[in-house]
């Protein structure tokens, strides 16, 4: 008997300690709120599918574990399921970055910030992000990795990996030196990366090699552009163009020295898109089916200094702020130097001007444009960023409907993931964002997040961003 007690208290004793082992390997997830599991049910809310549809009202939104099994006003509601009430708020699908990154240029270093921004972009209500381009390649390789077996949370990365470029080049810096280094590094990437970003100093032969074995692997290829116009770009088999008029170097290319020069935002304000170069340019992207990421905010933020989306300044360490702030001043004083502040500010509105004419062209020609950030400038805040570029679109002339499937089934299109992602329909992953007002009345609405849903899991935006308040530095 004795012996007996022995053994139970003993096994009762290992049992403890593997519990408490299985404990310490379970990963830190602030702010989420329950796991994908089981049947859940989003009750009485204003449905907007992503598809460009009219809102549904009083839509129930069914999911089980991580996907979607039933959407509409009349879904019977299966018994034991959890139901969660969200009547006066709106349901859309979870946004889709297209131009993120998981580091940020503070004081003029590129610091890694994948655990904070991570979770900014999924606070956000962007679910899902693609890096166009990482300072940090291996280390978002690996992150992206632990987050798909589960031990990361934040939005879901879909990373380009490195730049490719030459290692002289103004950005980052790649190993390209010629066609045959181009095959030598998609040959080193190409099986770990989820699509390919060129960068400013690519010739015509590399971009070809690197686009035809990408292509091959079933991946996209877009890039912020320099050495190549756009229309060489796309003539060579380009998929998507980021930043705009930004990096459209047949309206004139900033100097490496100085990012806007006086010059440069002149040609842009002033191009004319009933002239021959311009509407054969915007011709040329619609018929190719070639994705415009245009960036909008980044420009903003590039020639307007910060854009007070939010308190961003919280979440960053008083040194990080200190390094900012020196260069935003910095960028501030070279742009004092160049013309009065009011003349300048004049200025940069035509040159935003001229971007929503770019997009809402585009746009209205059946061309397909997408919502993407670029957080290079930390007061682009990840999540946030994204509201106010769709709010450009807005402002550019698409409906509120238009711009919020830019930014979900578009964006997943464009990626060829829309059998999976950016929509609330049937079969699809439960990527979905509660919001508290209506976008289809006000697209700034979709900065009001309330609970964000990424394949079925639920997460609460306020202690997501709680748990990073301090944390870029
Ligand atoms: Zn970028």
């Amino acid at each position: 008997m004795i012996s007996a007690r022995l053994t139970s208290s003993a096994l009762r004793l290992l049992f403890l300690a593997l519990l408490v082992a299985a404990a310490s390997i379970v990963p830190d997830r602030p702010g989420l709120i329950r796991p994908a599991g089981g049947v859940v049910a989003f009750v009485g809310g204003t449905l907007i599918d992503g598809t460009g549809a009219e809102p549904v009202l009083g839509c129930t939104v069914l999911i089980e574990d991580e996907r979607i099994i039933a959407v509409g006003a009349k879904v019977e509601i299966p018994e034991g399921a959890e139901v969660i009430d969200v009547s006066g708020h709106t349901l859309v699908p979870g946004l889709i970055d297209m131009h993120g990154h998981l580091f940020t240029n503070l004081g003029g270093n590129f610091e890694n910030e994948m655990v904070p921004f991570a979770r900014l972009y999924l606070a956000g209500g962007v679910t899902t992000i693609f890096t166009a381009g990482e300072e940090f390649p291996d280390e978002v390789l690996s992150f992206r990795d632990a987050q798909r077996e589960g031990l990361e949370i934040g939005t879901r990365i879909y990373s380009a990996g490195p730049y490719f470029d030459h290692a002289d080049g103004v950005g980052p810096g790649g190993t390209l030196d010629g066609a045959e280094s181009a095959r030598a590094m998609f040959e080193e990437w190409g099986g770990k990366i989820d699509g390919v970003k060129v960068y400013m100093g690519i010739t015509p032969e590399e971009f070809s090699a690197v686009a035809e074995r990408a292509h091959a692997a079933g991946l996209t290829v877009t890039g912020h552009l320099g050495s190549l116009t756009a229309s060489k770009a796309i003539e060579l088999g380009i998929d998507r163009l980021e930043h705009g008029l930004y990096a459209m170097s047949e309206f004139g290319s900033p100097s490496s020295s100085n990012p806007f020069g006086l010059e440069f935002m002149q040609g842009i304000a002033d191009i004319d898109f009933d002239s021959a170069p311009g509407k054969s340019l915007i011709e040329q992207v619609v018929e190719n089916g070639v994705v415009l990421d245009p960036t909008t905010v980044t420009l903003e933020s590039l020639f307007g200094g910060p854009l007070q989306l939010t308190n961003w300044r919280q979440y960053l360490t008083p040194n990080a702020l200190k390094a900012n702030d020196q260069m935003i001043r910095a960028l501030g004083a070279m742009r004092a130097r160049m013309a009065p502040a009011e003349e300048w500010s004049d200025l940069v509105e035509r040159v935003l001007e001229k971007q929503r004419e770019l997009i809402i062209r585009v746009h209205a020609k059946g061309g397909k444009v997408v919502a993407g950030t670029d957080p290079v400038f930390v007061d682009i805040l990840p999540g946030y960023g994204l509201h106010r570029e769709v709010e450009h679109f807005v402002l550019a002339g698409m409906t509120e409907l238009e711009a919020i499937r830019a930014c979900t089934l578009d964006a997943a299109e464009s990626l060829g993931l829309e059998k999976e992602l950016g929509s609330i329909e049937v079969g699809k992953y439960a990527d979905l964002v509660v919001l508290e007002g209506n976008p289809a009345d006000d697209i700034t609405a979709l900065g009001g997040t309330k609970i964000v849903c990424q394949a079925g899991a639920r997460f609460s935006p306020e202690e997501l961003r709680e748990s990073v308040i301090g944390a870029i530095e």
